[in-house]
């Protein structure tokens, strides 16, 4: 093949062998190489333009705060403190996507971040509150278990795949995802053995939390080629200073150190004693009183705990919270089964009572309101079986009450038929309903 003939890449010139396919256009061609140069390229625009592009102003902390409450229920201390960080680190984003507004001279002051660190048990929303927060300010989330990570180079995943799920939130935009929020659960399970006072950690978990530093404070990731095998092995850098991170835990076992440092003794001798003269500070209340003090005698390490400035506690919930879980919310489970029912045309009813006893149910299995959903499933899973052939035959409608015996009763109630127009109508706006 003579010079002149031989194809060549229109950007590098590389000629076209077996070992060097080239992709034709309409009056060109391209290498392999340039293909993956033009995607660096590429990616690079959108990660300018993202953060060049002013984000949306987050809604002020009263605002966030109302909109958390759609979906949260109580744990108002928690979701003001929230809202309040979560509005000024999205604000210092926004004024830093508006051309270096705080660039004033001399005066150029930096914001540094706030992580925040959720203390509170089980099942009483940190992961819900994260996530929503995520939802209402509209950027990438990703919830990342801290049991499951490990330190480079060890089976199990590196800390840097949280990054790598949080690119693939974003759908690739590195610019978006470097704005993300990351909910680290169960950061309690990395405390140290030595100081903690149940005893029962593993060793690897103090190098898991030196691992999650250089991320949690911000560093220049680069992804590693394991992590990227779906996009050809290219590595992408990822700054994870304007990342948030909101970290969580039961942190069991905090409580005891608490009541240490704040009730020394009985007597009243000690610096703190003053406050406790009664000796009864509660115990789902005490976690408030947390300080960085104390997570390190819980395990947690200073350089990590100093990366958590802003902490917040959660409640346990009691059986009228549980409720309102069951009913209130956007989603709430009462309203997901009614409309599940309602596929069938049978009306869904409970009783006060009937919530309540399903929520000290739940209580009592000690996950908080994870356990709401078990017990909705096993209260109603002959029904589900029974009723869509039943139906049919005997329209019914399905009442929950406490029987006198203090039990669960499912009563299916059979209602009078409606007339053949009135159940076209129903029918029809059913079937619009089920196609839409
Ligand atoms: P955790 O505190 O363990 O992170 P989650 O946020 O994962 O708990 O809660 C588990 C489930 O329980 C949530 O998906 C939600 O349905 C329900 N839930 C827990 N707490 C609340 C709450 N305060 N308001 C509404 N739902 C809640």
């Amino acid at each position: 093949m003579t010079e002149e003939q031989a194809i060549q890449c229109s950007f590098c010139a590389t000629v076209q062998s077996p070992d060097t396919p080239l992709i034709a256009g309409l009056d060109g061609h391209i290498c392999e190489s340039c293909v993956r140069l033009v995607n660096q390229v590429i990616n690079s625009w959108g990660r300018r333009r993202a953060a060049s592009k002013p984000m949306k102003k987050p809604p002020v902390p009263v605002e966030m705060k109302r909109l958390l409450d759609n979906y949260v229920i109580g744990q108002g201390d928690a979701k003001g403190t929230l809202s309040v960080a979560v509005y000024n680190h999205y604000k210092r984003l926004v004024s830093e996507s508006k051309e270096d507004s705080l660039c004033m001279g001399d005066e150029q002051v930096e914001i540094e971040k706030s992580n925040i660190l959720l203390l509170g048990p089980s099942g009483t929303g940190k992961t819900l509150l994260a996530s929503t927060l995520a939802k209402i300010v509209g950027v990438p989330f990703v919830i990342a278990d801290a049991t499951t990570l490990t330190q480079a180079g060890y089976v199990g995943d590196d800390v840097d795949t949280i990054l790598q799920r949080l690119l693939d939130a974003a759908e690739g935009n590195v610019g978006l995802a470097e704005w993300g929020i990351v909910y680290l659960d169960e950061v309690d399970k990395l405390a140290r053995a030595g100081e903690s006072s149940h005893g029962t950690r593993d060793v690897s978990g103090e190098g898991v939390q030196q691992a999650l530093l250089k991320l949690v404070e911000g560093a220049e990731v680069k992804l590693s080629d394991k992590s990227r095998r779906k996009d050809g092995g290219e590595s992408v850098v990822i700054d994870t200073r304007n990342i948030l991170f909101i970290a969580g835990g039961a942190f069991a076992g905090l409580e005891k150190i608490l009541q240490r440092r704040l009730q020394p003794g009985r007597r009243g001798i000690g610096f703190h004693a003053e406050h406790n003269e009664d000796d009864s500070v509660p115990e789902t209340n005490i976690l408030k009183e947390a300080r960085p003090e104390d997570l390190k005698h819980f395990g947690l390490i200073p350089e990590y705990i100093g990366r958590f400035p802003i902490i917040a506690c959660l409640e346990e919930l009691d059986e009228e919270a549980m409720v309102r879980i069951l009913t209130e919310p956007r989603n709430a489970l009462v309203k997901q089964y009614q409309r599940l029912f309602r596929y069938d045309e049978v009306e869904l009813e409970f009783s006060h009572q009937a919530l309540l006893t399903i929520a000290r149910q739940a209580l009592e299995r000690g996950t908080g309101a994870r356990g709401l959903r078990g017990e909705m499933e096993r209260l109603l899973q002959n029904t589900m079986f029974e009723l869509p052939s039943r139906v049919g035959l005997e329209p019914c409608a399905v009442s929950i009450n406490v029987g006198e015996d203090g039990e669960l009763c499912i009563d299916t109630i059979p209602v009078k038929k409606a007339a053949p127009a009135e159940a076209e109508k129903g029918g029809a706006a059913r079937r619009s309903e089920l196609s839409g």
